[in-house]
């Protein structure tokens, strides 16, 4: 068979491979610190499993709705209004195989072929990937590094519009630096795309797992709810990343659109699964907090550990589990100037896997730092020590 030709324009997440490599080491017997996987090693909430249980044992196994459940539709207006001040109905909400989804019916609902799309670069590689794919140009904007954390590189972002943008990406917060927009930075985008018209994709699939302050939404910002679809997921918030729950949260026309595409994709999103988001989002919270608790408890013990190697700094995001420490001058000192030599040398010698910064995007032709991604979601705390101390000695010595 011969492939279709715009097969040569679908990208992939380059992190997949990594963890195919890792998986490989393990089966070798070697020991592996996976700080490779933005996936969660811990179980979802009991009272969430049973809920799923009680709903195949219940009969909910036909189809249901190609727009989700009813209920669940109103569980996650209130819960989304809840945090951002915002006021969306049911009617605004399509439920959704996972938050990934979302990406790629935004565009087809919303994009020409030769309409320019901003997208985070570094960021989340489907982005790029599903532009190209459905024949858009996707155009980069970049993170710098700030005072506290990562801020998008608003002057770049300025100078990328053209009378051919028409839709904008925005991961807040966001994989793979942690780094979430302030209010001055969300006023200016509602600014660049009220003056432009673009529509705008905000990917919120980490804007709940957090452990301190609270999250900000573009879509609270006057104007805004017109302008933007919401992705939001139940994957990080409730460690649910296999389940596949999520949902696109937007103005009514899109998100009719979004349901007749999800006819056409997948029918209606696993019914049994649907009534474990109704108990997720109405249900007890103690899961919820455990959750937070531990990895909280991961990131500070991370962010002290790679703070402290020389050539590594590193900033403690309030939010989301990664980390994405700049590794220029250790890179240096080992005489490394190439991102992949990098990274698989330090897993040769001390088992430590990371993905680096060219699996969020090819660089910048500006940047001059180098950076790695720690996501410390899938292993436990006496590995992320162990392990980063290996790291550290490798790089020191
Ligand atoms: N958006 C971002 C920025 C992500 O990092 C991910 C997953 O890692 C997703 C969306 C999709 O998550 P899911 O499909 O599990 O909801």
């Amino acid at each position: 068979m011969t492939l279709a030709g715009r097969i040569d324009n679908l990208g992939t997440e380059k992190a997949f491979a990594v963890a195919d490599e890792a998986l490989a080491l393990i089966k070798s017997g070697a020991t592996l610190y996976p700080f490779h996987i933005g996936d969660i090693n811990l179980p979802t909430p009991e009272n969430i499993v049973r809920a799923a249980e009680r709903a195949i044992r219940d009969g909910k196994t036909g189809y249901c709705s190609n727009y989700g459940l009813g209920e669940l539709r109103e569980l996650l207006a209130e819960d989304v209004n809840a945090a951002r001040g915002t006021a969306y109905t049911a009617d605004n909400v399509a439920v959704q195989p996972g938050g990934k989804p979302v990406i790629g019916k935004f565009l087809l609902a919303l994009m020409n072929p030769g309409d320019e799309v901003l997208f985070p670069n570094p960021g989340f590689p489907i982005y790029e990937s599903l532009i190209g794919f459905y024949g858009g140009r996707p155009v980069p904007y970049g993170y710098l590094e700030g005072e506290r954390n990562f801020v998008i590189d608003i002057g770049r972002l300025k100078r990328s519009l053209t009378p051919k943008t028409r839709l904008l990406i925005l991961n807040d917060l966001h994989n793979p630096t942690g780094a979430e927009a302030s209010p001055q930075e969300l006023e200016e985008i509602a600014e660049i795309a009220d003056r432009h018209d673009l529509a705008v994709l905000c990917d919120e699939a980490y804007f709940d797992l957090r452990y301190e302050g609270r999250s900000r939404s573009l879509t609270s910002l006057p104007g805004m709810r017109d302008r933007c679809v919401i992705l939001f997921t139940f994957s990080k918030r409730f460690a649910m990343t296999g389940w596949r729950l999520g949902a696109a949260i937007g103005p009514r026309d899109v998100i009719d659109t979004m349901a007749r595409l999800n006819v056409n994709d997948e029918s209606c999103t696993n019914h049994f699964v649907q009534w474990a988001g109704v108990e997720a989002l109405r249900g007890p919270r103690d899961g919820r907090r455990r959750l937070i608790r531990i990895l909280k408890e991961r990131r500070d013990r991370a962010a002290e550990i790679l703070n402290a190697i020389r050539g590594v700094r590193c900033y403690r995001p309030d939010a989301t589990f990664y980390l994405y420490p700049n590794v220029t001058d250790a890179m240096r000192a080992k005489g490394l100037t190439d991102y992949e030599a990098f990274r698989r040398a330090a897993l040769e010698a001390t088992g430590v896997s990371f993905c680096t910064r060219l699996h969020f995007g090819g660089q910048l032709p500006e940047e001059t730092e180098r950076y790695i991604r720690i996501a410390y979601g899938g292993i436990d705390l006496d590995r992320i020590v162990r392990g980063l101390n290996l790291l550290k000695d490798y790089l020191e010595s």
